[in-house]
Parts: C-alpha cells; structure tokens; sequence
C-alpha cells in the first residue's frame, strides 16, 4: 500500500486561510456560532470538501459531513473532526485544527490513492463554546442522544434569536436527522488547551478520557455583631470560618495523588459590611478529576472538614453540590489505535486527560472514541495568543491518518 504523507504547508495554509474570516487584531479569530463569519468559515471548508472529492451532507442542528466514499457504503462511517466556531476573541486552533486535519485526512489519502472499506465523514459540530447560546456541545450532544433536537432548535440568544432561526438565516438548516445511526468510531485532533505536552517535548497526547467536576456552593452561618463592641473569643464570624474552610479546600487537593484541581473562585459575605463582624458567607468550590470516585471521595473529604472548621467555631455550615459533570472514558481500542500509529511513527507521546470538555467526550455515549492532542505555546488557549507548531500539528494528523485507516479497513 501507499503511505499516506501530511501536507504539513497545506494544512498550515488552511488555519491561516480559516483564520482571517474574523480576524481579530490581536492576531487570533472571533466566529461565534451562527454569525456572518461563521457562514463564511463553513463555506469555505464545504468548497475544500467538494474540490477534495466529498459529499456534503448537512443535519437539522446545522453538522456538516462531508463524506469520502468507502469501497463498502454499507460500512458505518469512521468519523473525525471538531469545531469551527470561536470565542470572541479565540485563537486560530482551538476546533479549526481537528477540522482541517480531517480535510487534510481525506487530502492525503487522495493524493496516495489509498481507498478505505468505510467511508471517512469530517464534521464540523455546531455551535462548541457556548458562547451565543449558552450551551456549549450542545448540537454533538443532540447527536449522541443525549439532549433532543427540540431543546437544541429552540435555545436563544441575549436577542430572542433562537439557534433554529440562525441556521435557516446562515443556510445551514440541514435535512438530514441528526445522529440515530451507527458510527464506527469517532476520532478528534484538538491542541491540549494546556501545558503539559509542550513542557515535555511531546507532540502528541494520546487522551485516555476527560477529567468529572463537581461544584458546590458552600454557606456558613454565624452571627452578625459590632466591629467595636464584640470581643473576639465570643464571636461568631462567618467570614473567617469560611477563609478557614478555603485554606482547608486547598490542603485537601494536596492531599490527593494524582492531584486534582479544586478552585474557590467566588465569596460573598453578608452583610459584607467593614464594621460588622459576618453573620453568614457563601462561597464555590469546583473541584476536577479524571477519576470520578475520587472526585465522589474528595467531597466527602470537604463535607468533613468543613463540618470540622464549623464544630470548632461555633458556625453552621451547609454544602449544596450545584454541578455534577461525569469523568469521561475513551474506547481502549481507539486508544491503542491512536497509542500504535504514534509509536509505528516514531512520535514522541504520552497518555494525558483532557481537562476541557470537548464534542468527542458527547460522541463517546453512541461510538467508539478517542482523541489526539497535539502541544500548544505555552497550554495559551481561548485567547487570540493561541499558537501551535507546524510540526507538531502536521504529526498528530499523521497519527490521525494510521488511527483512522486502522478502523477503516
Ligand atoms: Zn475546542
């Protein structure tokens, strides 16, 4: 057989290519969902699909396939791609790279004249930030079965536009229904959004799955009081009892291995005034693991110290979890897959978890799934800084390439 070569200038002219539609002056790209600009990003990827020989079908949620034909049609299709849609002020990667090392798959193949038994379809998913619609993932997701197309169709924006509306508008309100059919697998390129490929000399991350979060809002009760009149041992200080508890949410995420994330990001006293001592402060806690009994295990560990910090300073506390993301496991045979191209090709890599959610973590509740991650400058992402190698990029898309004819012949 042929081998299959990365165009690695050509895949690189397309993310500069893809790039100026929105331009940002900070160098990066702003294409929020169902925009002007986000129409003129998927016509240009359809006109590249078309010229590189794809059919392009589109769904109700606005997904593009653009299929290459498998010698089998009655073969499920191997899938790959990811999102063209932006932050508003995002980068030239965060999406556009698993996009166009799709196009670049079907490219590459041509160019050899390697056929595939299945069918090779590169997507782009609508809508992946969440930026305009409030929910991102949402039209993958509908896809895998997990929300239904009704609640898709009708989510809006701050205007009352309503995702339905824009997609007639753009001319992306596709026929076809979306997802209910057999996949037989589903591939994702993405840059890691983080730094730890970069700071080992990676160039690929072979992701095994998707760190879980909790979140809980956490309040304390005590009593309110005058600044100058109450003395200190009769004292009921919410405020202090809540900075006790935030020191001991960061001793119980070094007490882990491997370690989790655990943030407190957002504090409110009442009545969070300078001269009244605090009858009661609230305050967040979001906690991220790849394992989700740990993560089950480490809110256990808060509920106990908390109640510790309380007992002891004669405070009330209550601990309500407000958001349970699952951890997310990919296929184990994607993941060799992807694991054995990069090691028949000599890349350099390592096993890694996602820490951002992604449309592959939807895709894997209805096919197998897997993802590459390839390093970006400095783990910078959603930001107009986003920067990648050439070369780098250009090897995850090899690993791509191997990944996807593994499960396609
Ligand atoms: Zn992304």
């Amino acid at each position: 057989m042929n081998k299959p070569k990365v165009d690695s200038e050509r895949l690189w002219a397309g993310l500069m290519e893809m790039g100026r539609i929105g331009a940002t002056p900070g160098g990066g790209s702003g294409r929020i969902a169902l925009t002007d600009l986000d129409r003129e990003g998927r016509d240009l990827f359809v006109g590249w699909c078309r010229e590189a020989g794809c059919a392009v079908r589109i769904d109700r949620m606005g997904n593009i396939f653009a299929r290459r034909a498998g010698t089998d049609e009655a073969r499920s299709p191997v899938m790959t791609g990811s999102h063209l849609d932006t932050q508003p002020l995002g980068g030239k990667f965060d999406g556009v790279y698993g996009v166009l090392a799709g196009l670049e798959v079907v490219r590459a193949l041509n160019d050899a004249a390697i056929e595939t038994e299945a069918p090779i379809d590169v997507v782009v998913w609508t809508d992946e930030e969440g930026v305009r619609f409030q929910s991102s993932m949402i039209a993958s997701g509908i896809f895998a079965g997990l929300y239904d197309l009704d609640h898709g169709l009708s989510s809006a924006d701050s205007n009352g536009k309503t995702m339905g509306q824009e997609l007639e508008r753009i001319g992306y309100a596709g026929t076809e229904p979306v997802g209910g059919y057999r996949v037989d697998s589903y591939f994702e390129a993405h840059i890691e959004q983080g730094p730890l490929l970069e700071s080992e000399g990676k160039s690929v991350g072979v992701v095994l799955g998707a760190q879980g979060k909790r979140c809980y809002r956490v309040t304390v009760e005590g009593e309110e009081g005058h600044a100058g009149t109450l003395p200190m041992d009769q004292r009921r200080d919410a405020l202090l009892g809540a900075a006790r508890m935030i020191d001991a949410v960061n001793r119980v995420a070094f007490s882990h291995q491997p370690r989790p994330v655990i943030t407190v990001g957002a504090i409110r006293a009442r009545p969070n005034s300078p001269n009244t001592i605090a009858g009661s402060t609230e305050f967040t806690v979001d906690s991220r693991h790849p394992d989700g009994d740990l993560l089950a295990a480490i809110g256990d560990d808060l509920r106990r110290v908390f109640a510790e910090v309380a007992d002891e300073a004669g405070l009330g506390v209550g601990i309500e979890q407000t958001t349970h993301r699952p951890t997310v496991t990919f296929d184990p045979s994607c993941i060799t897959a992807i694991r054995e191209a990069a090691d028949a090709l000599g890349i350099p890599h390592r096993d890694i978890y996602s820490a951002a959610g992604h449309d592959a973590c939807n895709i894997s509740h209805c096919a197998p799934t897997g993802m590459i991650f390839v390093p970006c400058e400095k783990g910078i992402s959603h930001n107009e800084k986003e920067n990648a190698k050439p070369e780098d990029l250009a090897a995850g898309c090899a690993v791509l390439i191997q990944a996807i004819l593994e499960r396609a012949n």
